[in-house]
């Protein structure tokens, strides 16, 4: 359903999300493409005799540290449940919008941030609902050499995953009624999820997101090293 204009009758962006079964759809498929991987590098570490060393690491997470895409169909499960859990408010927005800015200025080599979303434990508190790129990458090299710039890093990546999230796009756009692009609608994560947060409860949400997410995409693409 298009909502290009903001008439009071005109659904807000998580509105036309929650009632047309979309953001249940997004959010499952991203889970079934990290399962779907997780299977996959499992069984290659098994047959090739590796160990998947993300499976029981309790290092300093130095993954959470670089610089992490998202796409706008993970952006929106992330959202949901920020709202849900009463976790949007003006600190977290500041947050993000301070993250998304470094992340994307900031070359990926140089990148040294701990992502926003990862608390004083270390651990995800998103993690149900992180993005395809953190749950499809692992390694079966020790955890120590991850923290380390020129680490020894042996990389485990499931190749069907590598095309997912694009094709999981290609859906959601057009049901969203959202506009094409000559982009993705992905980009920094911090920057993806503050545009969702943004354009939640707003009934011109398809101009919205066009004009926001575009410059953001070529954004996170122009610095990639
Ligand atoms: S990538 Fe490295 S730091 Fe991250 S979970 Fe895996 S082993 Fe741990
Ligand atoms: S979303 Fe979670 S898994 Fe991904 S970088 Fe942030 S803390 Fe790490």
């Amino acid at each position: 359903m298009r909502s290009d204009d903001a008439t009071t009758s005109a659904p807000t962006f998580g509105e036309m999300l929650a009632t047309s079964g979309i953001l249940e759809r997004a959010s499952a498929a991203t889970r079934e493409v990290i399962a779907g991987a997780s299977a996959s590098v499992a069984e290659h570490a098994r047959v090739h005799l590796k160990v998947v060393s993300c499976d029981a690491c309790t290092a300093t997470k130095a993954c959470c540290h670089l610089k992490t895409r998202a796409y706008l169909h993970e952006a929106v499960a992330i959202v949901a449940r920020l709202r849900r859990e009463d976790r949007d408010t003006p600190e977290l927005r500041r947050a993000l919008k301070q993250a998304a800015h470094y992340m994307e200025t900031v070359a990926q080599v140089k990148h040294e941030r701990p992502c926003v979303f990862l608390d004083a434990g270390e651990r995800c508190t998103i993690y149900d609902d992180r993005p395809s790129v953190c749950g499809t990458h692992f390694v079966s090299s020790p955890a120590t050499e991850c923290a380390r710039r020129t680490g020894n890093i042996s990389a485990l990546r499931s190749p069907a995953a590598e095309q997912a999230p694009s094709q999981i796009e290609e859906q959601f756009v057009p049901r969203a009624g959202l506009r094409r692009l000559d982009r993705h609608y992905s980009g920094a994560l911090p920057r993806m999820v503050l545009i969702c947060l943004e354009a939640w409860d707003r009934r011109d949400y398809v101009t919205f997101l066009a004009e926001r997410c575009l410059p953001a995409a070529h954004r996170f693409a122009q610095i990639t090293r």
